[in-house]
């Protein structure tokens, strides 16, 4: 970690913390919004200095590249939280149940099956949300909204702790009506938990209700492939 480095993700915290705060404030919103800093493909000084800049939650797309990065963190920092927003195999799923605080990528009926099982072996419970494919996009993960009622019904009755809905709209979309559909799937469900928005677009998620924002490039800079 330089010190350059520091401040400069001490500084973009700071302005995106502002910033949500404004978007909460231009839609009257009182509840708190969580700043997720999405960590994958950053070399580790970046998350060096967003802990020191005290960041505590963090969100990763791959589990396998997050145990190499987060295992033994919480000695050092027990206030961590991390939400896994990438897909998740059913074969990765223990190790996910056992590193992750927040899941939030549920979106079929053998997933949630295998997370059941997961939490009843390894008796940890992280937070589930159901990820949605709003857009209907083929090649994209998440249930169709049609499919939601009965990921939910499931998700029930294996007693899942099921918390909130994701969504990632189509890029070539404008994402104001992705995400109040998904806010509107979310009430019709009593879920709470709204996790929308990225760098471009966690000002206008707010304004449509997020309650947690998945912010990487604008948080750490652009992402360095092929580093860790
Ligand atoms: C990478 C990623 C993000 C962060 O994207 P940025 O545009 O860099 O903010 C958010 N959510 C998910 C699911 C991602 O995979």
């Amino acid at each position: 970690m330089t010190v350059t480095d520091f401040k400069k993700i001490a500084q973009r915290r700071q302005d995106i913390l502002a910033s949500m705060k404004r978007a909460q404030a231009l839609s009257g919103r009182t509840e708190a919004v969580t700043l997720v800093a999405v960590s994958k493909v950053q070399p580790y000084a970046r998350i060096e200095s967003a802990l020191a800049a005290g960041q505590r939650v963090f969100g990763e797309n791959r589990v396998q590249d997050a145990q190499a990065r987060w295992t033994g963190h919480r000695q050092v920092y027990p206030d961590l939280h991390l939400h896994l927003v990438g897909p998740l195999q059913t074969n990765k799923t223990e190790d996910a149940v056992l590193l992750f605080d927040t899941i939030e990528t549920l979106d079929r009926p053998k997933l949630a099956q295998a997370i059941a099982k997961a939490m009843a072996k390894t008796g940890r419970r992280p937070d589930i949300f159901i990820q949605v494919n709003t857009g209907e996009e083929p090649q994209k993960a998440g249930v169709l909204p049609d499919g939601l009622p009965d990921l939910i019904a499931l998700a029930k009755e294996l007693n899942l702790p099921v918390r909130g809905l994701m969504c990632i709209p189509p890029v070539e979309d404008p994402a104001g009506p992705h995400f109040a559909l998904l806010a509107r799937l979310a009430k019709g469900h009593d879920l709470v938990n709204l996790s929308m928005g990225m760098s471009g677009d966690y000002e206008t998620a707010i304004r449509f209700g997020a309650t947690h924002v998945r912010v990487g490039s604008a948080f750490f800079g652009e992402r360095v492939v092929g580093q860790v």
